[in-house]
């Protein structure tokens, strides 16, 4: 149909009942670019509409160098969806009315660059996903504020944003270098084995403890110790200079307020490219870093949590460990457990949210409360075996027990927010003053493979009305009248990701739970689809998907793990 047919349209169904919009949903050629009227909400207050505009790839005319890796791509959708997002903003002014009447939005993005579906960019078309709220006074239609958004909006916005003469193609071209950049340091600190790096220079803290840009004011600028800085060439930014961590375990230690909670948050988040100004553009982890927790409170189903825990009282079994309820220490076992069902190689731990019987017990204790009467084998007596017979790095903020030093590769002292290197003088120390603590041991963790959790399909239960599974922002997910608790998933970092955790349950229930796979099967392959045939491919919804970023296989299988319905062979 045409823009005419469109305008028609919306007259016709000017002051008549909501339900009319209905009959808007349809394709409709304008002079430069395809509307798409995909899904049209049913009152005012519901989920906005969704529409989609797509130009065609010869008149965008984006040059396909711009886009022909995956991460340049990535770095270009990330460019055009901020674009659209700003031209929103300035060409359109809020037209208003009842419940979500006049909202015009693109997916929104924060600080990191990741995977997203808002833009689709290749050599046939440049195509937005926009969702609209159909403007009404009560549940009356709006037709000529419609107009305003379709008729005279649109078109400019399509217009400054999706073809390349119009866009600032000097910012495109800085975000595309600097994705290469960090693309090539992510190949580099691999190369080199080491599992971060934080250049000299960046900006760590943040402006809040809610807030993710960076501090303005009195921010201390990061400055590797000599004893760790290398130097990367990269091939825009030239020579970066940095502090490299090794692989091994590594502490980072030094008083209150130094900055250790800060430095790991930032190698955290390392899992993800920044974007320029964020000050961590060069901060970089391997992409399999977790970050582990106490999580009192959580479910645990079936986890062999034995490598940390034996001998509960009433002979509680931990090979395959279950609990509505978890303990500060029962529940940071099972993160470690579940983190090495998806392959991470690289742990991250901050005494700050960590359940102290889980991570020491000193050489009196040990004296007082007999090993058979403590079930926890304290993380001080497995860190090296993970290293030396898995492979897994930790990386360890630590304040309070010196009793580390004995089993530390490398330790870091932050002072005033510089680090130091302090390994010598700590490995001095600890061979000097030995405090009778003795290593206890027990059996190691154990990989997938000996301890397989295979997923049910009774995990997905339905309810009267079938399944209803609907994301809340970042952190909860509900499925009928369970809520999925996420907010210990401190990776999970965008309510995008959390809309595709939410789809990839479905598709799970839908496709993949056959009760012979495996929990960390399930994850792989859903985490592949997503990579090799896009997100839009775990999306139920025909035309435009959903906004959907892309969760690592640790965040999706952590949210799975998190499930109060989880059930495991
Ligand atoms: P710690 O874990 O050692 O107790 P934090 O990392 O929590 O310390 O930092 C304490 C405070 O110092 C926080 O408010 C943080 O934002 C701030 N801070 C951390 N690093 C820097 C820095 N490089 N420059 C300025 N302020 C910083
Ligand atoms: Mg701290």
């Amino acid at each position: 149909m045409s823009t005419q047919e469109l305008v028609k349209l919306l007259d016709k169904i000017d002051g008549k009942g909501y339900k009319s919009y209905k009959d808007l949903k349809g394709k409709y050629q304008f002079s430069d670019f395809l509307l798409s009227i995909d899904y049209v909400q049913g009152d005012p207050y519901a989920s906005p509409s969704r529409i989609r505009v797509e130009v065609p790839g010869e008149k965008a005319n984006f040059p396909s160098k711009l886009f022909d890796t995956p991460y340049k791509k990535r770095a270009a959708v990330d460019f055009l969806s901020r674009t659209c997002a700003s031209n929103i903003g300035r060409f359109y002014k809020h037209v208003g009315g009842s419940g979500k009447s006049g909202l015009l939005s693109i997916g929104s993005c924060g600080q990191e660059m990741l995977e997203r579906n808002f833009v689709v960019v290749d050599q046939n078309r440049v195509e937005a996903r926009l969702e609209v709220g159909l403007p009404a006074a009560g549940r009356k239609i709006l037709g000529n504020k419609a107009k305003d958004i379709f008729i005279s909006a649109l078109p400019k916005i399509v217009e400054a944003s999706l073809f390349y003469e119009n866009v600032l193609r000097q910012e495109l071209k800085k975000k595309i270098q600097l994705a290469e950049d960090q693309h090539v340091l992510r190949d580099e600190i691999k190369k080199r084995a080491l599992v971060a790096f934080v250049a000299n220079g960046s900006n760590l803290p943040r402006e809040s403890g809610i807030s993710q840009h960076p501090l303005k004011k009195g921010a201390v600028a990061f400055q590797s110790p000599v004893e760790y800085e290398v130097k990367i060439d990269l091939p825009h930014h030239g020579p970066i200079y940095g502090m490299g961590i090794p692989q091994g375990v590594t502490l980072i230690v030094g008083g209150g307020f130094h900055g250790k909670t800060t430095l790991l948050n930032s190698i955290e988040l390392g899992i993800y490219d920044h974007i320029a100004g964020d000050g961590r553009e060069y901060v970089v982890s391997s992409e399999t870093a977790v970050k582990i927790k106490a999580e009192n409170n959580r479910s645990v189903e079936k986890v062999d949590i034995s490598p940390f825990i034996n001998n509960l009282p009433m002979k509680q079994d931990t090979v395959r460990f279950s609990t509505e309820n978890a303990s500060g220490s029962t529940s940071q076992a099972a993160n470690i457990v579940e983190a090495l069902e998806t392959d991470a190689k690289l742990l991250l731990i901050d005494e700050d949210t960590s359940a102290t019987n889980f991570m020491i017990r000193d050489g009196r204790m040990q004296q007082l409360v007999e090993k058979e009467k403590e079930p926890i084998t304290p993380f001080i007596d497995k860190v090296r075996e993970l290293y030396e017979n898995s492979g897994v790095s930790t990386i360890l903020v630590i304040g309070g027990s010196g009793d580390y030093f004995d089993v530390a590769d490398h330790v870091i002292m932050m002072d005033e927010y510089v680090p130091k290197d302090a390994t010598e003088k700590a490995k001095r120390i600890a061979k000097s003053r030995r405090d009778y603590r003795e290593k206890e041991s027990s059996q190691p963790a154990n990989k997938r493979k000996d301890h397989p959790r295979v997923l049910k399909k009774a995990s997905f239960p339905k309810g009267r009305k079938g399944v209803k599974i609907k994301p809340r922002g970042i952190h909860q997910i509900s499925y009928n009248k369970t809520n999925v608790e996420l907010t210990d998933l401190e990776q999970l970092i965008d309510s995008n990701q959390t809309n595709a955790i939410g789809f990839m349950f479905q598709y799970i229930m839908e496709k993949l739970a056959d009760d012979q796979k495996t929990l960390a099967e399930i994850v792989d392959e859903i985490y592949c689809t997503a990579i090799e045939k896009g997100l839009d491919e775990i999306s139920p919804f025909q035309g435009h998907p959903g906004n959907l970023a892309l969760p690592r296989k640790h965040e999706i299988a952590g949210a799975l793990n998190r499930f109060r319905h989880l059930n495991i062979k």
